[in-house]
């Protein structure tokens, strides 16, 4: 069977290597989480940093002192031209679009401009599992890592999710398995990035806001991959149209995971089971049965996590332990709790079209959904056939309301809520016994709340309140 034992990344063809940082002269655009990871990682590898961000002085309160003590130069409230001309690197953050002037004249200028994957990805010791796609990256992430965990290899898990790739290179080993989940945004800026098994997970619509296309979008995922050589995976999901276009630009071996097709190389189902197959030989993983997460939309995050695990050299068995062992990461069609009969779901993460119908398919009729929040520049109309068979009311919160409400008009009872507070209660006071309440907003969190966090915590604070006043009574 097709495994490998960890082995360190091969030497890349690095720009920037690590003695070469000492004294460069390196600006770290937006601060984020990881802006201000990669700052202080350049810092203590010798750079001389600074970093600038479009928020004042009093937005960035919490990170300013951390980075002044560390020697770093600030500036806040706009980029100024020259803070982008005299530099040896620019590390942008997924935040900023690659495409803002000061970034294009840089660039013309000869400056690399790189994210902090790739920062990372070149000084990261471990072997790289990198997963992308619109809709599961962090399920399955999390999910890798506790089946290299439970097989005995020394894993560390983050990117977009968690830890910043950056603040884990302290804690890798040459021996060591890095997951890292990666984002559309991430991949923009990617260049030696080489993944040893890259995983797409899936391609619809999302971001278009940014990248203007789906089909710039797409390509950008593919950049998962564009570095890969002929020894490397590229696990895919069979059953996704733009997936399986994408791989036929993978450069190393393409793995493929399918809810419904048996693949000569990959995962899939038969009669209830979970099988691995390489071509003549097959390898029984597990009965379907034992996942513990809900929906078949994690069925596909098991399957590619299954590759995963395969080709990583981990056992069955841990495989199979490691898998129906987890559960739901929060906000991730999160059970919340019953009340009265009623299930309340808090999928604040469901912020795109896609996220939210595989949330509505989860359950076959009675739910009651919010839908809203920040726009996207999405298509909401697509929800209809599921709104007519399955939700009996829609509850519309944030500035997207109108536009929902206009694309979606004729195939559910539809009642604008405004906030998320109302929305629920509203809910609460019609909900009958075997109805479910379900946050799967469609949307971003930004018009009324901080993030998808903070959204799926103001939805299961306000349900435990319903719920604690229900006992009380
Ligand atoms: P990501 O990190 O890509 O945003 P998450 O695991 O956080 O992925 O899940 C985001 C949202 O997408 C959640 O609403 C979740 O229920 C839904 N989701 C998870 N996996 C999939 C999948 N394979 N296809 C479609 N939707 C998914």
């Amino acid at each position: 069977m097709d495994s490998m034992e960890p082995e360190s990344n091969e030497v890349k063809t690095n720009e920037i290597k690590n003695s070469d940082l000492k004294g460069k002269r390196v600006l770290v655009v937006g601060l984020g989480k990881s802006g201000v990871a990669s700052a202080l990682f350049l810092k203590t590898r010798g750079a001389r940093v600074s970093v600038s961000d479009s928020k004042s002085e009093d937005q960035l309160r919490a990170e300013i002192p951390t980075l002044l003590d560390a020697g770093i130069t600030v500036e806040t409230g706009g980029h100024g031209e020259r803070t982008f001309r005299n530099q040896d690197l620019i590390v942008v953050s997924p935040g900023v679009p690659v495409d803002v002037p000061q970034l294009a004249q840089s660039r013309a200028m000869g400056i690399p401009v790189i994210g902090e994957i790739e920062l990372a990805a070149r000084f990261l010791p471990a072997t790289l599992i990198a997963i992308t796609g619109s809709n599961g990256k962090t399920t399955t992430t999390a999910l890798c890592g506790e089946i290299l965990a439970k097989a005995g290899k020394s894993v560390v898990v983050g990117g977009n999710i968690g830890t910043p790739a950056v603040t884990l290179v302290a804690g890798a080993k040459p021996e060591s398995w890095a997951v890292l989940e990666v984002s559309s945004f991430q991949l923009e800026t990617v260049d030696t990035f080489r993944p040893r098994i890259a995983v797409i997970l899936n391609v619809t619509p999302d971001h278009l806001d940014r990248h203007h296309t789906f089909q710039a979008y797409a390509e950008t995922k593919g950049r998962i991959f564009s570095k890969q050589q002929a020894a490397d995976f590229s696990v895919i999901h069979a059953d996704d149209a733009t997936c399986e276009l994408l791989a036929r630009k993978s450069l190393g071996r393409v793995v493929w995971f399918s809810r419904s097709q048996q693949m000569a190389y990959g995962a899939f189902v038969r009669d209830g089971q979970i099988v691995f197959r390489e071509h003549d030989a097959e390898r029984p993983i597990m009965p379907v049965s034992e996942i513990g997460l809900k929906g078949a939309h994690n069925l596909e995050n098991v399957l590619a996590a299954v590759c995963v695990g395969v080709l990583s050299g981990c056992a069955d068995a841990d495989i199979r332990a490691a898998v129906g062992q987890f559960h739901a990461v929060e906000h991730r069609l999160e059970f919340v709790a019953e009340i009265g009969g009623v299930s309340y779901f808090n999928d604040s993460k469901a912020t795109n079209v896609d996220a939210t119908i595989k949330a509505l398919e989860s359950f076959p009729a009675n739910i009651l959904l919010i839908l809203g929040g920040k726009d996207k520049g999405s298509d909401y109309s697509v929800l209809q056939p599921l709104l007519r068979q399955r939700v009996k009311r829609v509850y519309t919160i944030g500035g997207a309301a109108e536009k929902i409400e206009g694309q979606i008009a004729g195939s559910a009872d539809v009642q604008r809520a405004g906030t998320l507070e109302s929305a629920v209660h509203r809910a609460f006071e019609v909900a009958k016994p075997g109805d479910v309440v379900l946050l799967a907003p469609a949307c971003a969190s930004f018009d009324q709340f901080n993030s998808y966090e903070h959204r799926g915590q103001v939805f299961k604070q306000t349900v435990r309140e319903l719920a604690a006043g229900e006992r009380a009574s």
